[in-house]
């Protein structure tokens, strides 16, 4: 099958006018003109997306759709930790068939607004079974805590593993330092070679002055749940992660593992947390979620730092309980309110560099021979840089295609045989 746009954004060259791309099954065989690639596969069907630009589909590398259903429910707090009081009060509400309903709505949504994979974090890995089969590609992350349970930390990591390792594309979330332990995180970061992992790191200041100085609104809720705050009061998050990191391996400022870790958040970084991450040969990867950002009022993001030290920074969305809609467009635009720099590498953000999160750099975020059939279709002017048009894009996309089938909403094309 041959798709033919009046341009095609590749990631790997400037955007092809006229193009096309033949297709087999799920993978795509070539890319170039229209001409070029009609001539080298004729009699094959033709789909032809007229004024449209052809993208890569858009990869969101941080979500939770358990909270689809908390779309508006909670407005700004005060405070972060007052945030997580009212999603607790929310969640209480809550049984097993609103999660289920919550993650169909959101992988709906998501597929939507054009983004065809989607890292996705759940506190219920039990429920994916129950789940039909996800319309997008996702990659299920197991989101465990264990503030209450110190003892369970083998226990639910092996229960997560062995319920979402038939899914194919999965990995583990410690949820945060503040509600994960120190063992949790271990055995998170030894469960497997092909097991990626995730966390919440220094996102918010409640968070640095917990860790930092023992105090503060989250050090008191926490502590009065009962949580053992020992591990307060000496170090900033980031420098209590490579810790417990550094006790796994022996080895603070090198290990195997650090390119497996997506961070999300890393908005609270001291500047000696930076002299540590220069002089360390770990490029982590980053999960940004802007709007959720600007909900929480969070101290700026360091984007321009944390590129210049070599980290992957990625975009996400993160929960409906902190943001209004699961957009990609709408990150991008979001981002580019904060950051003067061009709409090609924000969209990098969105496709290439969540590939290279999920370790799917070689099948993933471009338009290139050899990668998955997974794309959008956009409308497009007859001049003008694709690339902020496809940044100004707002509302749903009309075509798209994942795994070399075209899926709903309907295309709006017409085959030209
Ligand atoms: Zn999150």
């Amino acid at each position: 099958m041959i798709i033919r746009a009046r341009a095609v954004v590749t990631m790997d060259r400037a955007p092809v006018e006229n193009g096309a791309v033949a297709i087999s099954g799920d993978r795509i065989v070539d890319v170039g003109k229209f001409p070029e690639v009609s001539a080298g596969y004729s009699g094959q069907e033709i789909i032809d997306l007229g004024e449209q630009v052809l993208l890569p589909g858009l990869i969101n590398a941080h979500c939770h759709l358990d909270y689809t259903c908390l779309r508006g429910k909670i407005a700004p707090q005060e405070s972060f930790t007052d945030w997580i009081c009212a999603i607790n009060a929310e969640k209480s509400k809550l049984l097993p068939q609103d999660y289920v309903t919550s993650i169909n709505e959101g992988f709906a949504e998501a597929k939507r607004y054009g983004t065809t994979t989607i890292a996705n974090l759940t506190a219920f890995p039990e429920l994916v079974r129950q789940l039909p089969t996800a319309p997008i590609r996702t990659w299920w992350f197991a989101e465990l805590i264990d503030v209450r349970s110190l003892d369970r930390a083998n226990e639910l990591v092996d229960r997560a593993v062995q319920l979402l390792e038939s899914e194919g594309n999965y990995g583990l979330a410690p949820h945060a330092l503040f509600t994960a332990s120190k063992n949790l995180y271990q055995r998170c970061e030894e469960a497997g070679a092909g097991i990626l992992v995730t966390t919440h790191l220094a996102e918010s200041r409640e968070e640095m002055e917990m860790f930092h100085d023992a105090s503060g609104p989250l050090y008191e809720f926490l502590q009065s749940i009962g949580r053992d705050m020992g591990d307060c009061g000496h170090s900033t998050p980031l420098e209590c992660f490579l810790r417990i990191r550094n006790s796994s391996t022996g080895r603070f400022f090198e290990t195997q593992n650090e390119n497996a870790w997506l961070l999300a958040h890393l908005n609270e970084l001291t500047e000696s947390d930076f002299e540590l991450l220069k002089n360390m040969n770990a490029k982590f990867h980053v999960a940004h979620s802007p709007r959720s950002h600007d909900y929480f009022g969070h101290r700026r993001f360091p984007f321009e730092r944390l590129r210049t030290i070599g980290f992957n920074v990625c975009l996400g969305t993160d929960s409906l309980a902190s943001n209004t809609s699961l957009s990609l467009f709408a990150e991008m635009r979001a981002f580019q309110r904060n950051e003067p720099i061009s709409p090609e590498e924000i969209f990098e953000m969105a496709t290439v560099n969540a590939a290279l999160a999920l370790r799917q750099q070689n099948a993933l975020g471009r338009v290139r021979p050899g990668f998955r059939a997974d794309f959008v279709a956009i409308p497009c002017a007859e001049s003008g840089d694709p690339f902020a048009e496809i940044v100004a894009f707002e509302g749903e996309v009309g075509w798209m295609m994942i795994d070399g089938q075209a899926v709903e909403p309907a295309p709006p094309f017409q085959a030209i045989l």
